[in-house]
């Protein structure tokens, strides 16, 4: 199905066609092809869509469109306002509808905002307004609070990776960002997943939705290729300059648990003259640029970062992510491989497994219904069979901090009843 069968306005369609094919979008994905018809029509919908999937063009282009065809207004006002949990997807997605708005007759204003940074620039940037506002909740509200902006003008409300919304904590802000809007507005709820908060805030915000869900699951995306390595957790580190170096791995996205882990690993990485940088939350927002950018040219050929700060992280051909320490959860599983392999490319996700992460990697393969073959590599056969001390956050697989928490512990003790046949 190509975009012009969309219901794009013919007056518009060869804006947006060139916009497109600038950024070698050649046909709609799936969610863009589902949802872009029925955004286009006023109607509310829910999208089941991790990132990856071509969401933010499946809300921008009908939201640029609604606005791009309302009759002008004699001042600026926000009609589209997209709500995000992290810094780095405020930015992606800002940058997203600025491109696919190029070639519109007028000029599209997009506001992007989030904390972390100084606000003033901020607050100049929406005087004389702005169409299309794209922000973390506390940051909004702290504009709010200053004046900056107000909300009720706003005709389109996105929540984008709803669930992570709420697992960052913005609940409350969410809450209060919603008070301020119109009643009467277009409503656009996109998470990877659902648990019952979500599905609650989905069915007390939309309005008979489409429901639209495209596969999220890291199994059903073949182009993923997941391999699980089995290796003492005193020997990662080594293992994984031994990857990169003989599997030739140009661009690594590695996860760790810690801020301290991901500063040691890229440490001992850089002493074994790879290119490799941290990439976590105690970073200021210009270093975790200049690590984006530097990634992005391939100058730095391995980041070392934390799922907070890695979230949102859009690289085109991020040919490989490497979980060094494991997700806390299966859903965070599903997050860091759906990093790589993007919009239809190949990619590969490398776990390494340890005697301490061992129940853990079962329950995560069984939530998801993997099967992925264990690996050893020749040298980096593991030795350990007891879990190593609990007190080093860097040899327990850093499943959660120092210790293992209560829940971690709950964990352990459910996958070590799960019989090896069934795991
Ligand atoms: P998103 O899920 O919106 O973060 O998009 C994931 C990636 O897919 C981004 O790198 C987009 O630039 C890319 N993308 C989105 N739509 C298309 C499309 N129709 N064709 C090719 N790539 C796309």
């Amino acid at each position: 199905m190509p975009f012009s069968s969309l219901g794009f306005s013919s007056a518009l369609l060869p804006v947006f066609a060139r916009a497109l094919a600038e950024k070698d979008y050649l046909a709609p994905t799936a969610i863009q092809a589902a949802a872009i018809p029925a955004i286009l029509q006023g109607r509310d919908i829910v999208g089941s869509a991790q990132t990856g999937s071509g969401k933010t063009a499946a809300f921008a282009l009908p939201m640029l469109h609604q606005i791009a065809l309302a009759p002008a207004l004699a001042t600026r006002r926000i009609r589209g306002l997209v709500l995000v949990p992290t810094r780095e997807l405020a930015a992606q997605v800002g940058e997203s509808f600025i491109s696919l708005a190029r070639y519109l007759p007028q000029r599209i204003k997009v506001s992007v905002l989030f904390g972390g940074v100084s606000i003033n620039p901020q607050m100049m940037h929406l005087r004389g307004g702005a169409d299309i506002v794209v922000a973390t909740p506390g940051r909004l509200i702290d504009l709010i609070e200053h004046n900056a902006l107000t909300l009720d003008s706003v005709a389109t409300l996105v929540l984008d990776e709803a669930d992570r919304l709420l697992d960052l904590g913005f609940g409350e802000e969410l809450g209060r960002l919603l008070a301020l809007l119109p009643a009467q507005r277009q409503n656009l709820f996109f998470s990877a997943t659902f648990p019952p908060a979500i599905e609650a805030l989905a069915t007390s915000l939309l309005r008979d939705p489409l429901r639209i869900e495209v596969q999220t699951a890291p199994q059903s995306a073949p182009d993923i290729v997941q391999r699980a390595i089995e290796v003492d957790a005193s020997r990662r580190t080594q293992l994984l300059r031994h990857l990169v170096q003989s599997e030739s791995l140009s661009r690594v996205l590695v996860f760790v648990a810690t801020k301290h882990a991901a500063e040691i690993v890229a440490d001992k990485l850089r002493k074994a003259d790879i290119e490799a940088e941290p990439f976590h939350g105690e970073l200021s927002q210009g270093k975790r640029s200049q690590v984006l950018h530097d990634f992005k040219l391939k100058i730095v050929q391995v980041v070392v970062a934390t799922d907070v700060a890695a979230r949102g992280i859009d690289i085109a051909q991020l040919p490989v992510v490497v979980n060094y320490d494991l997700p806390r959860s299966a859903v965070d599983y599903t997050h860091r491989i759906g990093r790589t392999g993007r919009a239809g490319e190949s990619g590969m996700a490398i776990s390494f497994v340890s005697a301490a992460t061992e129940a853990h990697w079962r329950l995560i393969t069984k939530r998801h219904h993997l099967n992925v073959p264990r690996e050893r590599i020749l040298g980096f056969e593991p030795v350990e069979t007891q879990p190593p001390n609990p007190a080093d956050p860097l040899s327990t697989g850093g499943i959660k901090g120092k210790r293992p928490s209560k829940k971690d512990k709950l964990r352990q003790a459910a996958a070590a009843m799960v019989p090896e046949s069934k795991a």
